[in-house]
């Protein structure tokens, strides 16, 4: 049970248009405050987009996560759960990206995330582009490789881009196994589609053993039954889940750097975070939101609905 520190800022008590933005509306607790230590949960900006490849904007997402997110509110109206009142949940503050150096950067993530795994705080972190995930798998999943379930409309399991750079967000993952960080049989991939460049990295998938779940399987078999099966893949030890807003149809998240026709509409987007209730949660992320190419809004106030569905499973 959270103590009245860690309760959102209610919109009975100051409008929820009003105040400096935090996720949630949630107290800003950063490693220097007197609190940090009782935080289970960390909501953590990745204000970072330096592995984008097309359209980028995803630095931008954290600060309009934030905006959107305050008009979140206590309870899940579908399935009840309080998320602030069964754990203390805070707002970390923003991982500092060095924007002109991928290396630099993510060395940078990965002592952020060192300091919140020794505090026993589980991330969850609005990004930022799809590299973000990498740095934050080495800390979360040294020495003891993780399973993930992984929403997305492209594998990011390419080895390499524009002769020879290993450092992108179309290839967090072939990384993520490389180092030992993901056990590939405990990895699942949900709402694979578009057009492609080739099979590199579904080869890839193949050989290592990554479960890959186009969109016409998701659609031809339904949602539940596919979770159930992604349920299955990752099991009860310790699982990351990584959210690329491009699962959604680009009808319902446009604001995102590479779109893919033909996906969830953002109540599908929602119930298969639902479905991972119960699962050994060890962290999780909701990433490239660039809200430059999102001039409605929509697809920001979708990204921080997911975030909070994504809580709604950790708590
Ligand atoms: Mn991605
Ligand atoms: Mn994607």
């Amino acid at each position: 049970m959270s103590d009245a520190f860690f309760t959102p800022v209610s919109g009975f008590d100051l409008p929820r248009f009003a105040g400096v933005p935090t996720f949630m509306r949630l107290p800003h607790v950063d490693f220097d405050h007197s609190r940090f230590n009782e935080v289970q949960i960390g909501l953590i900006g990745a204000p970072w987009d330096g592995g984008t490849t097309n359209r980028p904007g995803p630095r931008h997402g954290p600060r309009q996560l934030r905006d959107a997110s305050t008009m979140i509110r206590a309870q899940n109206g579908a399935t009840g759960v309080r998320p602030f009142e069964a754990v203390n949940c805070a707002d970390l503050g923003d991982v500092a990206p060095n924007p002109a150096s991928i290396s630099d950067s993510l060395a940078r993530f990965t002592a952020f995330y060192d300091r919140v795994k020794a505090a026993g705080i589980r991330p969850l972190t609005a990004g930022g582009d799809h590299l973000c995930s990498l740095p934050i798998l080495r800390a979360m999943a040294a020495g003891a490789p993780v399973g993930m379930v992984h929403f997305d409309s492209h594998t990011d399991l390419f080895n390499s881009y524009f002769g020879g750079q290993m450092f992108t967000h179309g290839t967090p993952f072939r990384r993520a196994v490389e180092e030992g960080l993901l056990d590939p049989k405990r990895v699942v991939q949900i709402g694979i589609r578009g057009t492609a460049y080739d099979n590199e990295d579904r080869d890839f998938a193949d050989a290592v053993g990554i479960r890959v779940i186009a969109i016409e399987e998701f659609f031809a078999r339904g949602l539940s039954d596919v979770m159930a099966e992604a349920r299955e893949i990752v099991g009860s030890n310790p699982t990351y889940v990584s959210y690329d807003i491009d699962f959604v149809d680009p009808a319902f998240a446009p604001g995102t750097g590479t779109p893919e026709i033909g996906g969830p509409n953002s109540f599908e987007a929602i119930k298969v975070v639902r479905a991972l209730k119960g699962l050994n949660i060890i962290g999780a992320d909701m990433v490239e939101v660039s809200p430059p190419f999102d001039t409605s809004g929509a697809t920001a106030y979708l990204g921080a609905s997911i975030l909070f569905e994504l809580l709604c499973v950790m708590v």
